[in-house]
């Protein structure tokens, strides 16, 4: 009789008590991670979809794969003179050329001037000749924003951008600014090599594993933290190994035009080449353009970078396996 009365009990309560919630879509070539705690459960589903409907909304803003997004209009016409954009492209563009500055142009979204150019999945790059051609129109200086006027235009007809090293991290900090409208305080959301942390994971810290750059099945690190966002950068995301026995991956070096080298035993030095990574921060935002920075900047200048930079960590691993911390974690 007890029994029956304390099922009773829990179904007078209806499904309004505290539990974590899951939820994981395929978004912006990538997969979306949600997990949050409400305190009532019923406003969960709503929770979910207004967070996923926000990762829809933005890679149907930016995504150069579809032709009628906002970034595909601009590159189709924004080398013919200036063009209208809105003012969260503008944000984006601002902020990616604010990296460009601060990092020599170790990033710039031009390279997709040559970058549009590769299918990794073909195993499809640009030849010698086109790159060769291409690469002056690789260059941020042709980017002239009007941030007033909203306008933006390209100065080499031949420029194009890509925003791929920015927009994930800008969409985990959206999704962020979301969960804490609806009252959420605990919460992790990713989306691939992006994330961002609410709060703790109640009473403990969230653990985050950064994974063998050469290993799928193991992890290099796992670190704890919260409130806080990581971005990890690595060769081993999106890749071909051509003829040559090169490694072909989705980070470029804007002063080639080429993906940075990576292969340990080639050209360079194997303890300057980095292969993984990993940037910690407050948002998204800057963590995701400072991880691609420091992986075109490679071990010496991008620690170096990381160092004069308040309130950012780096973990960095070279051509040889090895890892590197910046000094705010060695302690
Ligand atoms: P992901 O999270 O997709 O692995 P990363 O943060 O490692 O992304 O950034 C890689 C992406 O950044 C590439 O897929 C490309 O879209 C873009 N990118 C590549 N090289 C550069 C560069 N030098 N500057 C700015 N963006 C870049
Ligand atoms: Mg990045």
């Amino acid at each position: 009789m007890r029994i029956f009365l304390f099922i009773a009990a829990l179904f007078a309560t209806g499904s309004s008590h505290a539990d974590w919630h899951y939820d994981k879509q395929a978004i912006m070539g990538t997969e979306v991670h949600l997990q949050f705690w409400v305190d009532d459960d019923s406003r969960a589903d709503e929770i979910k979809r207004a967070v996923m409907d926000e990762f829809r909304r933005i890679d149907t803003a930016l995504s150069p794969y579809k032709e009628d997004s906002e970034l595909s209009r601009v590159n189709r016409e924004a080398g013919k003179g200036a063009v209208k954009i809105s003012q969260e492209l503008a944000d984006i563009i601002q902020k990616s050329l604010y990296y460009s500055d601060r990092t020599g142009g170790a990033f710039d979204i031009t390279f997709a001037t040559l970058g549009s150019l590769y299918d990794f999945r073909k195993g499809e790059s640009a030849d010698i000749k086109t790159t060769e051609s291409l690469l002056p129109a690789v260059n941020y200086r042709h980017i002239a924003l009007d941030r007033e006027q909203l306008n933006l235009a390209f100065k080499d007809p031949r420029t194009k951008i890509d925003l791929g090293g920015i927009a994930k991290g800008y969409s985990v900090d959206r999704a962020i600014g979301i969960l804490q409208r609806f009252g959420v305080q605990n919460a992790s959301v990713s989306a691939g090599g992006d994330a961002r942390l609410l709060g703790d994971k109640r009473g403990k810290p969230w653990l985050i594993g950064i994974r063998h750059p050469r290993d799928r099945s193991k992890n290099a690190a796992v670190i704890p933290l919260e409130n806080t966002a990581i971005s990890t950068s690595g060769d081993y995301e999106r890749f071909f190994i051509d003829d040559d026995d090169h490694r072909v991956h989705h980070i470029f070096n804007p002063a080639t035009g080429k993906p940075t080298d990576t292969d340990a035993g080639d050209t360079g030095s194997d303890q300057d080449k980095l292969i993984s990574v990993s940037i910690i921060g407050p948002q998204g935002f800057d963590t995701d353009p400072l991880s691609t920075s420091v992986f075109v900047l490679g071990k010496e200048k991008g620690l170096a970078l990381i160092e004069q930079m308040h309130n950012f960590e780096a973990i960095v691993i070279d051509a040889n396996h090895r890892m590197f911390f910046s000094s705010g974690l060695e302690k």
